[in-house]
């Protein structure tokens, strides 16, 4: 069975897309640790980094350097972090959270909770500064 992302690509389940390429898609995670938090996939499904062939691992960050560059232009921030965990989906993704300290890296904290609205407004936000660089 595709995985949750495999289907979000596909478009049969909605998500607040931010970019995509030939082969790899940015989306908004739908629990968030902060406003712009973003999932970055490949969209071939693959479920561990490690198992992703390497010329396919090797675009994938700088599809998210440019992803990570648009949320920090819209969301106030020191850094994006940047982490893969994996446990919850199988299907590759790395997280890009914007943070102001190493606790806004902590995914035991609480998540989140924003309207509709507001995920819509975020990623329309991003979309237009990633389309700007
Ligand atoms: P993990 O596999 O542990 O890296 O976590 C998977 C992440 O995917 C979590 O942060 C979830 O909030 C996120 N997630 C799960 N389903 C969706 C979805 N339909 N849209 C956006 N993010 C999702």
């Amino acid at each position: 069975m595709a995985t949750i992302f495999t289907r979000i690509v596909n478009g049969e389940i909605p998500s607040y897309k931010i970019a995509e390429t030939e082969d790899y898609y940015a989306f908004l995670d739908i629990n968030p640790l902060a406003k712009g938090h973003t999932l970055v996939i490949p969209k071939k499904e693959i479920d561990y980094i490690f198992n992703v062939d390497d010329d396919l691992l090797a675009g994938m960050l700088p599809f998210a350097k440019k992803v990570g560059r648009a949320i920090e232009a819209v969301v106030p921030c020191k850094r994006i972090g940047v982490t893969v965990i994996g446990l919850e989906v199988p299907h590759t993704h790395i997280h890009l959270i914007p943070i102001n300290s190493i606790y806004d890296m902590d995914f035991k904290q609480p998540k989140l909770q924003l309207p509709a609205e507001e995920f819509e407004k975020l990623a329309a936000d991003i979309r237009e500064a990633y389309a700007k660089q």
